[in-house]
């Protein structure tokens, strides 16, 4: 059996709180949202934070919101996200993205913001003022997303 490596876990309430203690944990730490991904790498070794920095009880990242576009917070399972009407109706592709993600049981943990962008199967783009990046190099900390190549869905 593959056994997780030894880590240090926080788990904040709140998006400042998780910022501050990013800041102060040092380039050992990360982000732990449904642990989907992170967690097989690092029971494989291939990623060894020394420090886990768990978004569970961050409610703020649980936000929808009609904006300029739709506001979706990075701590949304994709099943919450597939069982959003306004995501559904308006954000077909992203609907249509999310619903193909992986089992119903990776859906329901693995997160939005857990979606590497590099390889991330949802196609939405950050709203630029929206950027709210707890990490240098970490876009998809970004709550705010649109739909890439269509107009914005009404309020
Ligand atoms: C069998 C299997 C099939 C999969 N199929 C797909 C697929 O079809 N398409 C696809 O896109 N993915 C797929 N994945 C990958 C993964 O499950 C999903 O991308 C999932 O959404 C990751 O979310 P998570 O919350 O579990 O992320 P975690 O594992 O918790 O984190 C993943 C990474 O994102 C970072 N992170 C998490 N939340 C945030 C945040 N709010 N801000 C900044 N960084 C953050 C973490 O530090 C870590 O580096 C699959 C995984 C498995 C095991």
């Amino acid at each position: 059996m593959m056994r997780l490596p030894f880590f240090e876990y926080h788990a904040p309430r709140t998006v400042e709180e998780t910022a501050t203690i990013l800041a102060g944990a040092g380039p050992g730490a990360m982000l732990l949202a449904g642990g989907t991904d992170l967690l097989p790498n690092m029971k494989r070794r291939h990623q060894v934070p020394a420090t886990l920095i768990g978004l569970r009880s961050v409610n703020e990242l649980k936000k929808i919101e009609n904006t300029r576009g739709l506001t979706l917070g990075a701590g949304l399972t994709l099943t919450e996200v597939v069982r959003e009407p306004r995501v559904r109706d308006a954000y077909t592709g992203l609907w249509q993205a999310a619903v193909q993600v992986a089992t119903p049981h990776l859906r329901n943990t693995g997160t939005l913001g857990g979606i590497p962008p590099a390889v991330g199967s949802v196609p939405v783009e950050p709203v630029g003022e929206a950027e709210r990046s707890l990490k240098p190099g970490k876009p998809q900390m970004v709550p705010r997303l649109v739909p890439k190549q269509s107009p914005a869905a009404p309020d």
